[in-house]
């Protein structure tokens, strides 16, 4: 990751590590585009900038005044059926798929609404009309928790959450191994890693992804590990690239339809101050076969089309690969998942993706199992 919205849960964190004046803050009304129609074009988060903005066409915008007359949405709609059928096409392919696919890196197309969408229209304060939010200013982004990273990027986050638990933590250890100490675990769980030592707990909080999970879990419940292995995963790639320019904004994300491979780039030399780092994400739920190629080819991609897009002249320094929870149709498998008594999921496919999320999820858990601790003693 490379910045996280300071929501209460995340605030209060930086406050219990003493990270206040390690912050490297987003400035909030830095601008984030969409490549559309064959250029860079501004996402409006305000009311008065959709009137003004060249991103929808006419008859996109006058597509959005239907928008409260249309009906919430249903069970078994995703994320685009239901903006489509909100928005029109047009602000669907152009703006709110790319928008809001980049976040999972992700198909909208592929994600129910109660499984994604739902909640993040909660989290804005918008129950009915998405429209209505948005002129409110529920939208505008100096009115939502400011993002941040650290002097020396998100790692120092975690860093200090470790230095913070001391010789409580304990890394390294691949947990390989899950059995219950009595039966039915009612006399908590026995842990075995990958060192061979056995460890015993009350409670056993499991915040691994969803296939080593599943792995674990097989030998204690066969249908849980059914289930954790039916959820699918997005395969990404990520590319470092150095710029010599000097862009101003949060990034952009491509519009569908546009015919490039690259799904977004994020700016962090003007978000962030990171000296002239660009980085892109291709492949995804959309672009699967991306990740066949090599590391160098999709460098190479990402490398062209920035410049294609943007102007400026960049170079690769380094290209990732990792996995991500598609949130998509295969997420019906955790509905009604029930877990053994002792054992908890706290995950980014269990609950939301994003550090806020996390860390929202986590201290809800954590009051959970202290309290009910205080309450056994
Ligand atoms: C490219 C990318 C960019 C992102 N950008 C942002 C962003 O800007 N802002 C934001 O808020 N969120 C962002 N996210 C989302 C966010 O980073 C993740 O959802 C979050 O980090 C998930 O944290 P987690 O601890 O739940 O899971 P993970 O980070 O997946 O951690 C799981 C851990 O379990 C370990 N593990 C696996 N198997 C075992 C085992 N058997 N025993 C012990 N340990 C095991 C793994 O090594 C890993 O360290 C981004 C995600 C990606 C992929």
């Amino acid at each position: 990751p490379q910045r996280t919205r300071v929501t209460p849960p995340v605030a209060e964190m930086i406050r219990i590590l003493g990270l206040g004046d390690r912050m490297v803050q987003v400035p909030p009304d830095i601008p984030l585009f969409v490549f559309r129609r064959g250029k860079l074009r501004q996402v409006p988060f305000r009311p008065g900038d959709l009137l003004r903005t060249d991103l929808l066409t006419v008859g996109g915008k006058l597509r959005l005044l239907f928008e409260p007359f249309t009906g919430p949405y249903r069970r078994g709609e995703t994320v685009g059926e239901f903006l489509t059928r909100k928005f029109g096409r047009e602000a669907y392919e152009g703006v709110m798929g790319p928008l809001f696919g980049g976040l999972y890196g992700s198909d909208p197309g592929e994600m129910y609404v109660r499984h994604s969408l739902a909640e993040t229209m909660g989290s804005f304060g918008v129950s009915k009309s998405i429209m209505g939010g948005f002129l409110l200013g529920r939208f505008n982004r100096a009115a939502t928790p400011p993002a941040t990273s650290f002097t020396n990027g998100m790692q120092e986050f975690t860093d200090a959450m470790a230095a913070k638990l001391g010789e409580r933590l304990h890394l390294g250890l691949g947990a390989i191994g899950l059995r219950p100490a009595g039966k039915g675990g009612a006399s908590g769980w026995i842990v075995t890693t990958q060192a061979g030592d056995e460890r015993h707990y009350d409670e056993v909080v499991i915040t691994i992804p969803a296939e080593p999970a599943a792995a674990l879990l097989a030998p204690v419940s066969e249908e849980t590990a059914r289930r954790l292995d039916h959820l699918r995963y997005n395969r990404l790639a990520m590319v470092h690239m150095v710029g010599e320019c000097d862009l101003h904004g949060l990034g952009y994300q491509v519009g569908y339809g546009e015919g490039l491979r690259t799904r977004g780039v994020t700016w962090n030399a003007s978000a962030l101050g990171r000296d002239g780092v660009y980085t892109a994400f291709l492949g995804g739920a959309r672009d699967p076969g991306m990740l066949e190629r090599t590391d160098e080819e999709i460098g190479e991609t990402a490398r062209t089309e920035f410049e294609a897009v943007t102007g400026c002249r960049a170079r690769v320094v380094a290209v990732n690969r990792t996995r991500v929870p598609s949130w998509d149709r295969s997420w019906e498998a955790l509905e009604g998942l029930e877990l053994p008594p002792g054992l908890h999921l706290c995950t980014n496919y269990e609950s939301r993706v994003g550090i806020p999320g996390r860390l929202g999820r986590t201290r809800a858990l954590a009051a959970a199992l202290a309290a009910a601790a205080s309450g056994a003693t």
